[in-house]
Formats: structure tokens, C-alpha cells, sequence
């Protein structure tokens, strides 16, 4: 088996091979020993790792695995994916919106770091949580998508009342800018974490299309784990990246870049 593992701030994904099949499976960091031992057992096979926790992992492991650095590991595991999706491209960026958020340029198959942002998957949950007691990650996403953020953030034309603004009115002016000391207490959990999602999203999309301009193309590959079953952040920077004149594309499978592409380099 030729397994390739990504082990992060918030989760290891893995990929593996088995009888031509890819699979992927991804576990909270803290069970990492139970991913050990599955690594342990079994048997004749070929590992890669990769992450800020793949040290601690390679020290649980009883046969030498090779390691990856992570962002060499994304890059080609996003080269993988987007060949899987029939996408050709020789030059876009890629946020990896994980724990915390990064931002790279690949041209002519030359990757460099352009920055990032430490709002990101972490924050989504953290501030959640502060805001609403809620814990669970699928608890999160799945409320925030019922609720709504007119009354939370405050938009461009709110301020520009009965005035055409200079920029799109619909534009975010202040995320949780809105007079909020009136209306604190009933506010709902539903709006609270909408609102948290579209902070998340905006800053992530805004920091990117800005990174966009030292890199040759305006496509922007979003990957990593905080868009799991989170249509309402991937509306949030699909729409962002749109009105600020990017090209959004989300990978299918996107938040395994860093396994696959640990995988692939075996
Ligand atoms: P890292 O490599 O830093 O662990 P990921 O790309 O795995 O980063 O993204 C981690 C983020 O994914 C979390 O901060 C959270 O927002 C989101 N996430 C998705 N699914 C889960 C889950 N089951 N449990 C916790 N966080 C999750």
C-alpha cells in the first residue's frame, strides 16, 4: 500500500492506495496514535508525511516514513487534483484555508509563498464557539447556514444612505459593524455564526485576490479543510473573489492536497 499523510494543526488527512483505488480519510489530531498504529499495521507498504504535526507522527511510527515539506506536498497534490477535474493550468495561486490560512503563486511549475492570514478554519471555529456555546464543527456550519447577516454587518450602502457610494454598495464595510449594543442579546446562534463565516470568507477571498496581483494569473485554487460541507463559505469567497475580479475554483477532494500530493511523491 503507498499511503500519503497530512498531518495538520486541526486534522490528518490521509490518502492511500489500495488495488488502484485512491482513498481518502481524515481524523481529528487527536488521534493521532490511533492513526500510528493503523499506519503500523500494515504491513509492506510505502509511506510519505507531511504537516506541522508529521514529525510527532513519524516518531509514533515503527518503520521509517519518508517527509515531505508541506507546501512542496499541496503543490503537487494540487497539480494532481486539478489534472483529475481536466483542468490545465500553468499559472494560478492556491489558498490553503486550513487551521490558518496561506497563500502561494504557482508559475511554470515554480511555487512561492505570497502570504496569508491567521484568519482562517481556526478562527471559524474559536470565535463560533466564544459567540455561541456551540462546539461541533457540523453543528456550526449547518446553523450558519440558516441564519442571516443583514443585521450583524454593516454594508457599504449603509453608510452611503440616499447617496450613490464610490464602490459596490453591497461591499462589507464593517463585518460585525452594524450598532450592535442595542440588539446583542437577541441576536441568534444562527446569525452569530453566519456572520462569523462571512468574516472568515471575506478576509480569505480579500487577502488572496489582493495576492493575486504579484502572481501572473487571477485564478485562485481553494483548498483545505474549513470548506467541508460549508456551502455558505464557499459562497462567501466564491462571490468575494467574483466581485473583486478573480476566478474561484474549488478542487474536488482539495482538503487531501497535502496527502496526495505526499502520496504522488512515492
Ligand atoms: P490543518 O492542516 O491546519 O489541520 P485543515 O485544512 O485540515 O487544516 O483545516 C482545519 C479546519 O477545517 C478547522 O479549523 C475547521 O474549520 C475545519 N473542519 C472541517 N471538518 C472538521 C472537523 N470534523 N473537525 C474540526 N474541524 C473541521
Amino acid at each position: 500500500m503507498i499511503v500519503g499523510i497530512d498531518a495538520g494543526g486541526t486534522l490528518i488527512k490521509v490518502a492511500y492506495t489500495n488495488k488502484g483505488e485512491i482513498h481518502f480519510e481524515k481524523h481529528p489530531i487527536a488521534e493521532i496514535e490511533q492513526v500510528a498504529d493503523w499506519v503500523n499495521g500494515l504491513g509492506d507498504s510505502e509511506v510519505c508525511v507531511t504537516g506541522g504535526r508529521s514529525g510527532v507522527l513519524v516518531s509514533l511510527l515503527n518503520q521509517p516514513a519518508q517527509e515531505m515539506v508541506e507546501f512542496e506536498a499541496t503543490h503537487l497534490g494540487v497539480q494532481v487534483l486539478l489534472k483529475e477535474m481536466g483542468r490545465l493550468e500553468d499559472a494560478y495561486l492556491v489558498t490553503n484555508v486550513g487551521t490558518g490560512t496561506s497563500i502561494h503563486c504557482i508559475q511554470d511549475n515554480v511555487h512561492e509563498r505570497l502570504g496569508g492570514t491567521g484568519v482562517g478554519g481556526g478562527t471559524l471555529i474559536g470565535l463560533s464557539h466564544l459567540l455561541t456555546g456551540v462546539t461541533r464543527y457540523d453543528e456550526i456550519v449547518s446553523l450558519a447556514r440558516q441564519g442571516s447577516r443583514e443585521r450583524i454587518d454593516l454594508k457599504v450602502k449603509h453608510i452611503y444612505e440616499g447617496k450613490e457610494p464610490p464602490i459596490s454598495g453591497e461591499l462589507t464595510a464593517s463585518n460585525f459593524g452594524q450598532n450592535l449594543f442595542a440588539i446583542s442579546k437577541d441576536l441568534t446562534k444562527e446569525e452569530l455564526l453566519a456572520t462569523v463565516i462571512g468574516l472568515v470568507g471575506e478576509t480569505v477571498s480579500t487577502v488572496s485576490v489582493q495576492a493575486a496581483r504579484q502572481c501572473r494569473s487571477s485564478t485562485i485554487v481553494y483548498i483545505g479543510s474549513s470548506f467541508i460541507d460549508n456551502p455558505l463559505l464557499k459562497e462567501v469567497v466564491t462571490s468575494y473573489t467574483i466581485l473583486r475580479g478573480s476566478v474561484p475554483v474549488f478542487l474536488n477532494n482539495g482538503e487531501f492536497s497535502g496527502a496526495m500530493g505526499a502520496m504522488s511523491s512515492l
